[in-house]
């Protein structure tokens, strides 16, 4: 399992369970576990505090890279 935070601010976004190796691109909406903390803006997926940290593309969010970080089961740490 795998927690994502906004790179800006440190604040958790979600925790996402993580399917195969590899960086997190996409994350698929019926495998977020939980959400702490995230808004949505028309299609972008911001932190509370401003940063855009995805867009919404319906059945996934399309990740920004540098947007977040990740911490939590992911090898190669
Ligand atoms: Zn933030």
């Amino acid at each position: 399992m795998l927690v994502l935070r906004c790179a800006a601010c440190k604040k958790k976004l979600w925790k996402y369970d993580k399917v195969g190796p590899g960086e997190v691109l996409r994350c698929h909406k019926d495998r977020i576990i939980r959400i702490y903390a995230s808004t949505k803006e028309n299609s972008k997926i911001k932190c509370p505090c401003g940063k855009e940290v995805g867009i919404d593309k319906g059945t996934y969010i399309k990740m920004i890279g540098k947007a977040f970080t990740c911490s939590g089961t992911k090898r190669n740490k």
